[in-house]
This record gives structure tokens, sequence and C-alpha cells, in this order.
């Protein structure tokens, strides 16, 4: 039986951030990673916008870990020659009500300490994005988008290079606590135990799977998973603005935004669409409200310009109209089970956060 000091379970953004995170203090690290190849789960299907960190209730770990990681994430990018792009973003009143919530949603950055949101009236958000409809503008400049993939590969590259394996096509099965630590099954072609002083379960949708094999862990301490789906369609053309768009926020989401890709085509997404089972299929009729959506800022949307483009599933922690839960990092003093640590409800900013996230998860000393 094979015996290291950490194992980290899932080769998603957070997984790999953290073994880098772990791998740098010192500490040797194995990730088990169930697929043959790194970040094809939630990390793979998002909006890869760089946020700001502008609407998550103050104080909260996602507030404070996105604030702190969208620095962190532009100086990584710099360093390690990561595609991204400062691009900026605006988010849109349409109306008098709505006005009114821009000033709301600038005073909660505020209090989470982004302090560089610039309010502009309609002319001058059409200064800067002249087919844009809207009664005012909050102006973001410090959102981004990133190659979500360059980073994991820069991650990687960065725990390797400190000692960290990845080993894929390596299902974790389940896990247990013994005098000499803790066992881990792990399954795929060549079955294995692994004897480990800490396990870090960043399976993302797998979590809930993983913490559930652990023995010891009482059902009750596993928070139920909701999958909630996001659609995604692309525009056919050149993209109608240069910075991201976002509605004012409503129903619980962000509502239909336009990101862009690196390449500088346009996307619209994602919806909430609350599944029972993970499914990637976009269907083209949900396109229908996206349209009216959409046309609240951009008015000369084309009929038939979206295509079906993707889909991302949240592991969200909450159900429709339930309030949204912070991220959960569930350590032995709530489960029960020495050196183990979940980390649960990784939805956004879980991109944006990954180094600060690493950090928070990893503790002031490794510990
Ligand atoms: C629609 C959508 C849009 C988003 N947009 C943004 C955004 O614009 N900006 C932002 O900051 N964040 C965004 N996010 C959030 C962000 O994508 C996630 O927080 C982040 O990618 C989560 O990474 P992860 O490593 O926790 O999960 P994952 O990337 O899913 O990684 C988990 C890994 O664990 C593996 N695994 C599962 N079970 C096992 C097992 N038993 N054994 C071994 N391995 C296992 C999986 O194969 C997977 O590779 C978005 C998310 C979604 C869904």
């Amino acid at each position: 039986m094979e015996r290291v000091d950490c194992v980290v379970i899932g080769a998603g953004v957070v997984g790999l951030a953290l073994a880098r995170t772990l791998a740098l203090r010192g500490c040797e690290v194995v990730v088990l990673e169930a697929e043959d190849r790194i970040g094809t789960g939630i990390s793979s299907r998002n909006s890869e916008v760089i946020h700001a960190g502008i609407y998550y209730p103050t104080g909260s770990l996602k507030a404070r870990l996105c604030v702190a990681g969208n620095r962190s994430l532009y100086a990584f990018c710099a360093a390690r020659g990561v595609a991204h792009r400062r691009c900026g973003k605006l988010i849109v009143a349409t109306t008098a009500a709505e006005t009114d919530a821009l000033a709301g949603i600038q005073a909660q950055a505020d209090a989470n300490g982004v302090t560089d949101l610039q309010w502009l009236a309609a002319a001058e958000a059409r200064v800067l994005e002249p087919r844009l409809h809207c009664a005012a503008a909050l102006l973001s400049p410090s959102t981004g988008i990133i190659d979500s993939h360059g980073l994991m590969r820069a991650l990687r590259q960065d725990a390797e290079d400190h000692g960290a394996a990845v080993v894929l096509k390596s299902p974790v099965l389940g896990g247990r606590a013994t005098a000499a630590g803790l066992e881990v099954s792990v399954g795929g072609a060549d079955p294995m135990t692994l004897v480990a002083n800490r396990v870090f379960n960043a399976a993302g949708l797998g979590a809930q799977a993983v913490a559930r094999g652990f023995e010891g862990i009482a059902p009750s301490c596993v928070p139920p998973l909701h999958l909630a789906k996001g659609n995604y369609y692309g525009l056919s053309g050149s993209a109608p603005f240069s910075r991201l768009v976002y509605p004012v926020p409503s129903h619980g989401g962000l509502g239909v935004h336009l990101t862009l890709d690196l390449g500088g085509q346009a996307r619209f997404g994602p919806d909430v669409e609350w599944l029972e089972r993970e499914n990637y299929d976009v269907d083209p009729r949900r396109a229908d409200g996206f349209y009216a959506a959409i046309r609240t800022y951009w008015p000369d949307l084309a009929e038939g310009a979206l295509q079906p483009a993707y889909a991302g599933i949240r592991p969200k922690l909450h159900g429709p109209g339930e309030p949204a839960p912070d991220f959960l990092i569930q350590r032995e003093a709530a489960h029960g089970v020495p050196g183990l640590v979940n980390l649960f409800g990784i939805e956004s900013p879980g991109l944006t956060a990954c180094l600060t996230l690493a950090e928070e998860v990893a503790g002031p000393s490794g510990g």
C-alpha cells in the first residue's frame, strides 16, 4: 500500500490549484482524477469570466476569495503566460426600477472592496458600446476573460514541477480512517489503495458521492446536490460589443449575459435549468427565452442569430427559490473523519477564486 502526504481528488481547476499550492509548500501530493484528461468537468463548461466579486454577500467566502482571487489570477496569468483579457464588463439597467437596483449593486460592490465600478449614464455607455440599449450602466474594469484550459495546464505544470503526481483514470471509490492514516480506495483498470495524511475532496459534481464513500461520515453531513444547468448559445457573425454585457440580476441568477471568448466570438448564457440527472444537451427551443432577454439590452439581435453551443452544470447546494449558500469547506470538526476536507457547492466564482480558495483550503500552515 503506497503512502503519501496529501491526496487531492479531482483534477478540475480547484483540485489542480490546490495540488499546486500544497506542492509549492513542499507537500507530497497525488491528484486522483476519474477521467482520462484533466479539466473535463465543470471547469470546462463555464463562462470563463474572471469575476470582480461584485454581487456576493459581504464577508462570505465567495466575496472574499473572489475579490482577492481576481487579483491573484491576473498576476498568475501574467507570470505564467495564460491567455486572458481584462476586457471589462457593463451591468446594464434598462428601466428606472433597474436603475435603482444598479445603485444597490454598486453599494454591494463597494462593501466587498470592489471600488473601481464606474456609473455611466445611458449616453456615456453608448460612447463605449454604440449598440447598447440602457437607461444607465455600471462599468467593471477589472472583469475579464480567461482561457480556462490554459489555466489548468499551467496549474498542473507548476504542481508537477514541484513534485506532484497527477494520476488519470483513477476514480476514488471510498475511504476510511485507520491508525496509519486515511485509506483511499481507487478503482479503474489498476485498482489500488493509498494511505494519506490528508485527503482533499475536490470532485465537483462528484463531491457528494465521494464523501458518502468515506466510512464514518454521517449522511446528514453530506449536503444535497442540486444540478443547475446553464445553456449557452453562440452568436453567428461578429460580436456586437467589445465588453461583457450583463443585465441586472434577477430570480437569483445573473441573467442571460453576453460573454466573449479570447477569439472575440460572442456567446450568450447561461440560464438556469434544474435537472434530475446530468445532461449536457442544449435544446434549441430554449433559445426563444434568450432572444427576449437579450433584446432588452440589444434590440437589434436578429431572429435566428443564436445557435446552441454548450452547457455546464453548477453544483448547487440549494434548490429552486432557496437562498444561495456560500462555498462549503467541510473539515474533520464538521464530519468527524480525521484528515478529510470536503469541498461542496464550488460553483461560480470557483474559476476566479481557484488560487485563493486553494490557499484557504490548504490553511495558513498547510494544515
Ligand atoms: C454554467 C457555469 C458557468 C460558470 N461561469 C463561471 C465564470 O464565468 N467564472 C467563474 O469564476 N466561475 C464560473 N463557474 C464556476 C466554475 O466553473 C467552477 O466553480 C469550477 O470550475 C469548479 O471546479 P472544480 O475543480 O471544483 O470542479 P470540476 O472542474 O468539475 O473538477 C472536478 C473533477 O473531479 C473529478 N471527479 C469526480 N468524481 C471523482 C472521483 N470519484 N474520483 C476522482 N475524480 C473525480 C471530475 O472528473 C472532475 O475532473 C461557472 C460554472 C458553471 C457550471
